[in-house]
């Protein structure tokens, strides 16, 4: 029986893809935003057997048997989850952000009826209303976006276009906006017009678990998330709300929206939950802020332009309009040398969402790594010399400094990949 071999023995093809990959992210400088590296400890719960096991339903109320064990994995999961973010009731179901965000809405509108959410090409994401997700087929999406002089969210602006739409339900949380969003001021609007008032912290819910970015549970009425992000943990989302709706979210995340919940992924939450939850994590998220704005300050000396002038989250957006190349250039350029960004449309983007005329650069993955403010200032003007002559000489050189950078900060080779 071939069981219990290693994956080396069984499927050396993709033994040798995993080793690939490991390796391309241990030689790389990953400063994509959403990205983060997760721990040993998280993945080997992922990789246990309670993949294994079918457990429709929810702890002490299942459909099948044989979960007496899986219940105290998930119903660890739910209790750190609400130990962290101090919400009424936790669904830790969610097989990702974007299920999380489908499922909330189908929580509490019907289909056709009105949603409005930040656009995409102004920080928002697709889940957000967008006319090609389901979120804005489904759904009577309108959107809202940020002042683009300024690249803040106008609050006046958001008040008037919901008094004029009266959507039924209204989105804040944001995929690419550097500063604190007002969920004071965005609950307000919607109590006005009597809205179900929903965050999506997907980006910066690591940030709010450390303390460091503003709390949206004690203002909307359902919030959603991922688990991947700045808070490191698996692949994966959750839902958290007021007392109210936790029999609409649990209905709609299941039967409503998916099956079997992935038990070996909400034990992998519990214990990212659970890291979270350590000391040591407030001082990774206040180093993230630190490390993102130092990236920003010294880039902004270097003659680039930022989004909102700068950050108070985890990433920046740089604005490339006066530049004579686009996000899509920039994007590959950095890839050559190792420098791994993502292009991002700049609210007012002339140019599509396949070409853009920004770069969206993060933070979380590498503070995770352990590197400070002095390295950042490195990786600034690395990405200062590829941006400003994006030739072979400019990018062999810097993917040598890149390499020597990230052989000082190992990231898994040291425990080895087995
Ligand atoms: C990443 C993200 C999501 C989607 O998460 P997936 O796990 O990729 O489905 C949803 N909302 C926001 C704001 C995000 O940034």
């Amino acid at each position: 029986m071939t069981m219990m071999l290693p994956l080396e023995d069984v499927d050396p093809t993709i033994f040798q893809l995993v080793q690939r990959e490991t390796q391309r992210q241990e030689d790389g400088l990953e400063l994509i935003a959403s990205e983060n590296f997760t721990s040993r400890a998280v993945m080997d719960a992922m990789g246990s057997p309670l993949t294994n096991k079918y457990a429709e339903g929810y702890p002490r109320k299942r459909y099948y048997g044989g979960c007496e064990v899986v219940d105290e994995v998930e119903q660890l999961a739910i209790d750190r989850a609400l130990q962290l973010f101090g919400a009424d009731h936790a669904n830790v179901q969610p097989h990702a952000g974007s299920q999380a965000n489908l499922t909330a809405y189908l929580a509490v509108l019907q289909p056709g009826e009105r949603l409005m959410g930040m656009a995409l090409t102004h920080g928002g994401h697709l889940t957000h209303g967008h006319k090609v997700n389901h979120s804005g087929i489904i759904f009577d999406s309108v959107q809202y976006g940020v002042d683009e002089a300024t690249g803040l969210i106008d609050m006046g602006q958001v008040r008037e276009m919901a008094l004029r739409e009266r959507p039924k339900l209204l989105i804040a949380g944001s995929s690419a906006y550097p500063r604190v969003i007002d969920f004071a001021a965005f609950a307000d609007v919607a109590r006005e017009i009597d809205a179900v008032f929903l965050v999506d912290m997907a980006h910066f819910a690591g940030l709010v678990a450390g303390g460091h970015y503003p709390t949206p549970v004690d203002h909307a009425d359902i919030v959603t998330s991922t688990t991947h992000k700045t808070l490191r943990g698996p692949r994966g989302g959750f839902i958290l709300c007021r007392e109210e709706f936790t029999k609409a979210v649990d209905k709609s995340v299941f039967p409503g929206g998916q099956g079997g919940p992935l038990e070996h992924v909400i034990a992998a939450k519990a214990v990212g939950f659970g890291e979270a939850l350590q000391p040591a994590f407030k001082e990774y998220g206040a180093q993230v802020i630190r490390n993102a704005q130092r990236l920003g300050e010294v880039l902004a000396e270097n003659g680039y332009d930022l989004v909102s002038g700068g950050t108070d989250s985890h990433l920046i957006l740089v604005d490339l309009r006066k530049k004579d190349f686009t996000g899509k250039d920039g994007e590959a350029a950095l890839g050559r040398a190792g420098i791994h960004v993502n292009k991002n449309t700049v609210p007012g983007d002339p140019r599509s969402p396949f070409v853009t005329s920004g770069l969206r650069i993060g933070t979380p993955a590498l503070t995770t790594r352990g590197m400070g403010e002095d390295e950042m200032s490195q990786i600034a003007d690395f990405i200062t010399r590829v941006l400003g002559s994006p030739d072979d000489e400019t990018v062999e050189a810097v993917s040598a400094e890149v390499l020597e950078l990230t052989e000082g900060f190992p990231l898994y080779t040291s425990s080895a990949t087995t």
